[in-house]
């Protein structure tokens, strides 16, 4: 009935495909992580659709405009693009609720450990999150990606976001980066390891 949904990964942005700057904001300061396009190429030859989905506080702190994170990310999939890969859908919060810009000083849904662009995503996309993944360099990221119902991977490439303080915090599997996130979750899916 109705068409196939479709697994996907979904990716943090900063620290996770790119290196963690501090509020990215212009694309000159894009610099790929080694190994993270080439990961992309395998998951999505694997059958995963991948889906960036990215804090961006920096909009509601008055940081940067959206014209500078659209040339921002713009540069990323360029960069991507270069090296055969790319993603699927990108999706960000531009909320906080202390934020100094009026309009996106609020409590949202969207902005991680929320699982809003996820929610969207899905609908938007027709994924599934069932046998989907997470993987983010924060633990505001590994309880994102749990309480939308994905297995979650913590990447130490970002921000050194550990030990974790609460049990929806938990990774269910820390790799050094997303190459080796990649590596464990195609690992799984050929069924060659069961899960930790
Ligand atoms: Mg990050
Ligand atoms: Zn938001």
């Amino acid at each position: 009935m109705g068409s196939v949904l479709k697994k996907a990964v979904f990716l943090d942005r900063d620290g996770t495909i790119n290196e963690e700057v501090g509020y990215l904001s212009r694309p000159q300061q894009v610099r790929l992580l080694p190994g993270a396009a080439a990961a992309m190429v395998r998951l999505r030859a694997a059958g995963f659709a991948l889906v960036g989905i990215s804090n961006q506080s920096g909009l509601a702190r008055g940081y940067f405009t959206e014209a500078d994170l659209y040339a921002a990310q713009a540069e990323v999939e360029r960069q991507l693009g270069e090296l055969g890969a790319s993603l699927d859908g990108f999706y960000y919060c531009p909320h906080l609720p202390e934020g100094t810009v009026e309009h996106l000083a609020k409590d949202c849904d969207c902005r991680k450990p929320g699982t809003g662009m996820i929610d969207q995503a899905v609908k938007k996309m027709g994924l599934t999150t069932e046998g989907s993944y997470m993987v983010g360099d924060r633990l505001g990221d590994v309880a994102c990606g749990r309480a939308a119902g994905l297995t979650s991977i913590l990447v130490q490439s970002g921000h050194e976001d550990w030990p974790p303080r609460t049990p929806e915090q938990e990774p269910h599997f820390l790799a050094p980066d997303l190459a080796a996130a990649a590596n464990w979750i195609l690992q799984r899916e050929s069924g060659e390891d069961g899960p930790a």
